[in-house]
């Protein structure tokens, strides 16, 4: 195809994915990084031969990432093997009770028995709700842009049917009466950014779909698979330019016509698609158009979902007692949850997630070495504008201490290094409004059609991809975000589908 190529603004996994969809129907693609590497949210630090993966670690949905190989005849598995992981995850609370799941129902079922006899009917019946949802959630509707009401109404039947007013715990305090039991099978929103007594019961679909196409860690480490899909796209032509923040995304006549990189280049394209934060596009990259500044200020005040704290830290020796994804729960749940998105309160009990990665893949550390990270989700900036750079050695300090209680134990004196990632970090490395670590909060009227459209209805040749637009955060989530999009770009570019 002749003419200036498409600009996709943002090396998250959805824009990688967006890259590899257009540059495999043959549009020229420049993809413009800012940070050095790509990832996004999937950066990866390494640190005395300790690789320490940034973000996510449970892989999920592993077919929409084959599906983009396959799109130009390759396989995934030449450029990056997946390593299947059992359990999925280990839950554990103060009380001492532990769970442990995985794909197979009925074990998760005899462990749901023998903590509380009549949720077991409950667990099955909630199973067959996740179930439907996945499919008409995620399998149907996850790669639907939402541009107009329409779409909207003829999705309400279904929604209706599926209760999609009520909460994730709600519909799961429907199923199962013990509140561990209630705990294990609502947090999974919290993955995607959304508070469970909150967020739309079709948000309990990531239990059904982390059932039915597994969970997978890349070997080396999730940038292992950010690496695969950056070459994928360089093999096929597209060009990727690390270390180019894009300043200003160039308007004429109302379509896009360029975008402007910090150092002042300019490059003139057809099409640009941001795969940064919805707010920063709209408010900085669009400031200088009547619609960046009407929609900047607005999505301003929308509800942005919770930070992160993170810290990622390495130990002279293994613990292969943990599991390679562990729940830590502080002892409040839903007042806990309250503290995090409604009050802006920064808690003492928090839960905790620990990723012992070594555990699936031992090359990750230095031999007889270890390294993990534990996340703890915390207020974002807006609701709580706490000084991270003063409280986060902190903060971590606390977080390490929790792990050594409930986890390892003996952790603090087997410390090789350490290192940490705060809310200002989210800010300021990702351009996050407010800090948040996953865009727009996954609410029910910040959802689909509510969602920032996957094509901007005001300015020609502007889309979106990744978190803040439809279907939302998470890695299926934000690689089915981008067959949404590149769906709509080439039917404009009039590519045959
Ligand atoms: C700690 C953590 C753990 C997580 N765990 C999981 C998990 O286990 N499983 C899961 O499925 N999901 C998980 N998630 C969520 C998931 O990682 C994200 O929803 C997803 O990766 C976001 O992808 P994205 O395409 O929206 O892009 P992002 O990852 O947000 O990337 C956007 C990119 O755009 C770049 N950018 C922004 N502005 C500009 C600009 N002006 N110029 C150039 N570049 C720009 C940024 O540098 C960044 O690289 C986790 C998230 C976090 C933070």
């Amino acid at each position: 195809m002749s003419g200036p190529p498409v600009a996709v603004i943002g090396a998250g996994f959805g824009g990688l994915a967006l890259a590899i969809r257009l540059q495999s129907a043959g549009i020229p693609t420049i993809l413009f990084e800012q940070r050095d590497k790509p990832g996004g949210r999937a950066y990866v630090y390494e640190d005395q031969g300790f690789v320490f993966d940034a973000g996510p670690t449970v892989i999920t949905a592993p077919n929409a990432i084959e599906h983009l190989f396959a799109l130009s005849g390759r396989q995934l598995a030449d450029y990056c093997e997946l390593l299947p992981v059992d359990p999925y995850y280990r839950l554990s609370w103060e009380s001492g009770f532990e769970m442990e799941y995985n794909g197979d129902a009925e074990a998760v079922a005899a462990q749901v028995r023998s903590k509380h006899a009549p949720d077991a009917e409950g667990y099955r019946r909630f199973l067959r709700y996740s179930e439907a949802v996945c499919e008409q959630g995620y399998v149907r509707l996850g790669h639907e842009p939402f541009l107009d009401w329409w779409s909207m109404v003829r999705a309400l039947p279904q929604l209706t049917r599926l209760k999609s007013w009520r909460t994730v715990y709600g519909i799961v305090s429907g199923f199962i009466r013990d509140p561990e039991l209630r705990q294990a099978f609502s947090f999974q929103s919290l993955l995607i950014g959304g508070n469970p007594f909150a967020v739309s019961s079709i948000y309990a679909l990531v239990h059904a779909l982390e059932r039915r196409w597994g969970v997978w860690f890349p070997r080396g480490g999730t940038h292992a698979l950010v690496r695969a899909m950056a070459r994928l796209y360089t093999d096929l032509g597209g060009e990727l330019r690390l270390s180019a923040p894009v300043d200003e995304i160039a308007v004429r006549g109302g379509r896009v016509s360029a975008v402007r990189t910090a150092d002042g280049r300019e490059t003139p394209v057809r099409a640009v698609a941001s795969n940064g934060d919805v707010v920063h596009t709209y408010a900085h990259l669009l400031r200088n158009t009547d619609r960046g500044r009407q929609a900047g200020p607005r999505l301003e005040r929308s509800h942005h979902s919770n930070s992160l704290f993170v810290v990622y830290f390495g130990l002279r020796r293994p613990a292969p007692q943990v599991a390679h994804h562990t729940v830590i729960f502080g002892p409040r749940y839903r007042e806990l949850l309250a503290d995090i998105f409604d009050r802006g309160v920064l808690a003492d009990d928090f839960s905790v997630y620990l990723h012992n990665p070594t555990r699936t893949d031992p090359s990750l550390a230095p031999p007889g070495q270890a390294g993990f990270y534990a996340l703890a989700p915390v207020p974002h900036l807006g609701k709580a504008p706490l000084d991270w750079e003063r409280i986060g050695p902190e903060f971590a300090d606390r977080v390490l201490e929790q792990v050594e209680r409930r986890a390892i134990p003996g952790l603090r004196q087997d410390l090789v290094t350490r290192r940490i990632f705060t809310p200002l970090d989210f800010r300021r490395e990702l351009n996050a409004h407010h800090g948040s670590a996953f865009s727009l909060e996954p609410l029910l009227t910040q959802s689909a059609w509510f969602r920032v459209h996957n094509r901007d209805p005001k300015i020609g040749g502007l889309y979106f991809v990744g978190a803040g637009t439809h279907p939302g955060a998470g890695v299926p989530g934000v690689v089915a975000s981008a067959r949404a999009t590149a769906g709509l770009m080439l039917a404009d570019l009039g590519v045959a589908q």
